[in-house]
């Protein structure tokens, strides 16, 4: 049997999975992490995502469409909340297309599920690549307790390790590869709403609601439980970012004064606020994204971008169908196969990467813009 290793399962690589298994690879994925199935994931803590057209392809293509299904909730536009309350449904699309919430957790818990269930995918958490050999296509894991090393069998290295991969680390110190990283002026936070008293949610479901403030942007994305998942992306530095927001009064005025419909639905607003970090948001662009026709980045790996768009996940699964489709018309000769992968996928990655920062204009200024909705409607018809 032929054999292939992926450093990271997370989305992209236990999705990468399932495309290797399909076509008779034994596929052993190593995560640094621990098992996410095995973990307690609390009720209303969920960080969702948005998944749309190109992510459900990439699903359908491996016959997991089904099974995503079940777990996700369509949302047919955008919700917007305006500073008096006032709220503007604003539909996607005239023929009632949507985005999907899902849990990210729970995407990636089933779709670890689905890998395995292939019968010839063997996931090893626990295990960090500390170590990668571009020239054979092989890496060295480290196991998070013992310390012990286990070094994979030349052949083929996937990189779907995130943003901040190891493997496109050991890229970045041969010659000629180029790398870019980026922090925005903005982070973010998550808080929540929680559900009705009988499990119901407290604002409209299948919708995704944005309070749309200028330089300050928060979002919200409903959960199966009833909850919402909400983002607020917030400047750093500022009279009220995230750095002088620094006591419990100044976050609780901040909200009542800026978001004032959605401080009324936050009773636990401070809980969250102290329990959750302020993480960064951070953009990656690097070429090649393949080397010696052995080695293959995909995913945040080879392009992270910020998450306005809601497309970064989505665009780690179309590398999926458009690698996978290159093998095919190969016949699987990995050398070119991989070329072909990433001279079509890197202007794709560098585009997606600039209409997400232009999309974060259009959520947080535009949106609630008059002149902007009339512009929307005409354009509709
Ligand atoms: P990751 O999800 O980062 O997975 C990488 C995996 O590799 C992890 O499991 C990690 O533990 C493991 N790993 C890391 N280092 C090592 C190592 N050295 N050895 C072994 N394993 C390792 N995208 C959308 O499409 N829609 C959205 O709505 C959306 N919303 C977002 C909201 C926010 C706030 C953010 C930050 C991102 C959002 N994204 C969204 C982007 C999306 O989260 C990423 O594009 C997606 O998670 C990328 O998947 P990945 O598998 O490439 O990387």
């Amino acid at each position: 049997m032929k054999n292939a290793t992926i450093a990271g399962a997370g989305l992209v690589g236990s999705l990468w999975a399932v495309y290797l298994a399909k076509r008779g690879y034994k596929v052993d994925i190593y995560e640094s992490r621990t098992d996410l199935r095995k973990a307690n994931l609390s009720a209303g803590k969920s960080i969702n995502l948005a998944l749309s057209d190109r992510g459900w392809k990439a699903l359908e293509k491996v016959g997991l469409g089904d099974e995503i299904r079940k777990v996700a909730i369509p949302m047919y536009g955008r919700m917007i909340h305006a500073l008096d309350g006032s709220l503007t449904h604003q539909p996607y699309s005239v023929n009632g297309d949507a985005i999907w919430s899902v849990s990210r957790g729970g995407l990636n818990c089933v779709l670890m599920d689905l890998a395995e269930a292939q019968g010839n995918v063997d996931i090893h958490f626990n295990h960090k690549c500390t170590g990668v050999d571009l020239e054979t296509g092989s890496a060295t894991f480290s196991e998070r307790n013992s310390g012990e090393k286990v070094m994979t069998e030349p052949g083929l290295l996937f990189g779907t390790d995130g943003a901040f991969s190891a493997v496109r680390k050991a890229m970045q110190r041969t010659d000629r590869f180029n790398y870019q990283q980026e922090y925005i002026e903005h982070g973010y936070k998550e808080l929540s709403i929680h559900p009705n008293e009988d499990g119901t949610h407290k604002i409209e479901k299948n919708a995704l609601h944005i309070w749309p403030r200028g330089e300050f942007m928060l979002i919200a994305l409903p959960n199966l439980d009833g909850s919402f998942t909400c983002t607020l992306f917030h400047p750093y530095g500022g009279e009220v970012g995230f750095d002088a927001l620094d006591t419990d009064e100044k976050v609780v005025d901040f909200f009542k004064s800026t978001f004032p419909d959605a401080y009324e639905l936050m009773p636990h607003l401070l809980d969250d606020w102290h329990e959750n970090p302020t993480s960064s948001l951070v953009i990656i662009r690097c070429f090649p994204w393949t080397k010696n026709g052995k080695v293959a980045l995909l995913g945040d790996a080879s392009h992270a971008i910020v998450p306005f768009y809601g497309q970064g996940m989505n665009a780690g699964f179309e590398d999926c169908t458009i690698f996978e489709k290159f093998l095919e018309e190969t016949n699987e000769d990995w050398p070119t196969a991989m070329k072909l992968y990433e001279e079509e996928r890197k202007p794709n990655g560098d585009a997606i990467a600039e209409l997400a920062m232009r999309n974060f204009v259009e959520m947080r200024d535009l949106t609630g813009d008059p002149k902007f909705l009339l512009q929307k409607q005409i354009e509709r018809k």
